[in-house]
């Protein structure tokens, strides 16, 4: 059986932190802000993935209350997830994804975010998507207070 799931997460930007997206780091001087490395799109990707296995979200696998999550790396937190997965018989199958950020611009790091994940998920990059959008200077994304993502994936249950 094919199961999917939806994923939203948004962080703030703040200067002087790591912008992180899809375990890729962007050189820059404003990152985002968050308990952990705060890689908003490996965050929408768990919870789309812990949707389709029926799992909770990741605040319930990673409470930010806990020390031990204090700048953790989010493509471990995935890691885990995986073998949560795993132990229940299921596999990603693929993975959709649009990250929502005014500046800097997504589009030159796309590739390697892609390759990024689909490493991460075992997949191959045709199976993991990844689209870039802005805020067109409306809201907190066209403001640039921060950044956002979604994600859909399915997921084969053996
Ligand atoms: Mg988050």
């Amino acid at each position: 059986m094919t199961l999917a799931g939806i994923g939203y997460d948004s962080h703030r930007l703040q200067e002087g932190r790591r912008l992180v997206l899809g375990g890729v780091e962007i050189p820059g001087e404003i990152g985002l802000a968050g308990h952990s490395d705060a890689d908003v799109l490996v965050h929408a990707v768990i919870d789309a993935l812990l949707g389709a296995a029926g799992l909770g979200d990741i605040g319930q696998h990673f409470p930010d209350t806990e020390e031990r999550w204090r700048d953790a790396d989010s493509m471990a937190l995935l890691a885990h997830v995986l073998d949560l997965l795993g132990e229940r018989g299921m596999t990603p199958r693929n993975v959709d994804c649009t990250i929502v950020l005014e500046r800097p611009r997504v589009g030159p790091h796309r590739a390697a975010i892609r390759e990024s994940l689909a490493r991460a998920l075992a997949l191959p990059a045709e199976r993991v998507n990844v689209k870039a959008t802005t805020g067109e200077g409306m809201g907190f994304v066209g403001r640039g207070e921060g950044a956002a993502a979604f994600a859909i994936a399915t997921v084969q249950e053996q």
